[in-house]
């Protein structure tokens, strides 16, 4: 048990502050939280269910004694919430975030906050598709990696305590820029998102045509698809709209190999077709020798 903060207060109590809580409470990080929900409905579950020591109804007193000051909602609302509790925050504070891109909400929140507060945003590389107050569980972050962005001219100090924080959550921690952050979070989430989202709409519409087939002979690529584009609508819909030049870099390239395999399979090219499979097989392998995944058949699943 290794306390890191005494006050902490979660803003937005979903899958992400969930987590946090259960897993500071695991591993003894904070004396006290306190969390805040935009909704009413959410906040009485996170009473009824015990996520964090105290609930409150204002987003101001949730921060007014905090030391460290979680935001955890929508990347789009940022700048909105640091707008609301800037006027609120203890000098010597830290505040950060947990968005999915980041150099659109540095630019959102940083000009909000107030002389001799720091902000150091991170972002997790750890989630599921589902979402809301009872999703969250202690061990999401174990063995995943949590990002460290802090900002030119961050105080090392306040980075340094941060770091320890998520490491103490279960992350293993390393920094990146914000741009760089963006660019290969592009590559490795918010396209494949995009694709999952796309090649789902697409079996809905023909699901129109085959009637049930779709679902009924739903095998694993298929099934694995439907899991991703289960993900928030709200969220995704926040992480395109302020991950646009990465993403649109990062899909452009991918249409022209796409355009190229649709060209080797017209022309029966079955050697591009095998090389490139060949070449991306051993990505698979990369990941599950760096243990970020199971290599069990069908990810461990039984049926
Ligand atoms: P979530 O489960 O959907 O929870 C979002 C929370 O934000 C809820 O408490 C919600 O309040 C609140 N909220 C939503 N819109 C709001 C608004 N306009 N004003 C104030 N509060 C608002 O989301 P999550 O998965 O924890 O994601 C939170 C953040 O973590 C996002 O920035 C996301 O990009 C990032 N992230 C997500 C994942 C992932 O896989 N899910 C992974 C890493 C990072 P109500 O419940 O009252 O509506």
């Amino acid at each position: 048990m290794t306390q890191i903060y005494d006050r902490v207060a979660l803003i937005g109590l979903g899958l992400i502050a969930s987590s946090m809580f259960w897993s500071m409470k695991r591993g003894g990080l904070a004396g006290h939280v306190t969390g805040y929900a935009r909704s009413a409905e959410t906040r009485e579950t996170a009473r009824r269910i015990g996520l964090c020591d105290t609930v409150t109804d204002s987003v101001q007193d949730a921060v007014k004694d905090a030391d460290l000051v979680v935001l955890a909602v929508p990347v789009g609302v940022m700048g909105q919430i640091a707008a609301e509790i800037a006027p609120h925050l203890k000098p010597g504070a830290t505040v950060t975030d947990v968005g999915s891109v980041k150099a659109q909400v540095i630019s959102d929140v940083a000009p909000h906050i107030p002389d001799g507060v720091h902000f150091v945003p991170a972002h997790p590389l750890a989630g599921t598709e589902h979402s809301g107050p009872e999703s969250g569980f202690a061990t999401l972050f174990d063995n995943r990696w949590c990002l460290v962005v802090p900002p030119e001219g961050s105080d090392p100090e306040a980075v340094e305590t941060l770091s320890r924080f998520w490491h103490g959550l279960g992350s293993n921690v390393d920094r990146m820029d914000a741009e760089h952050h963006d660019l290969v979070l592009a590559v490795t989430s918010h396209c494949p998102h995009l694709i999952a989202y796309t090649m789902v709409g697409v079996a809905d519409d023909l699901r129109r045509v085959t009637d049930s087939e779709v679902i009924k002979f739903s095998a694993a690529g298929f099934r694995d698809f439907t899991r991703i584009a289960a993900s928030d609508p709200t969220m995704w819909r926040d992480v395109f709209l302020t991950n646009k030049d990465a993403t649109l870099e990062i899909l452009g390239r991918f249409t022209e190999e796409l355009f190229a395999l649709q060209r080797a399979i017209r022309q029966g090219d079955g050697v591009l077709l095998h090389d490139y499979f060949t070449r991306t097989r051993a990505i698979r392998r990369g990941i599950i020798e760096a243990g970020q995944d199971t290599a069990a058949p069908n990810f461990g699943r039984s049926g």
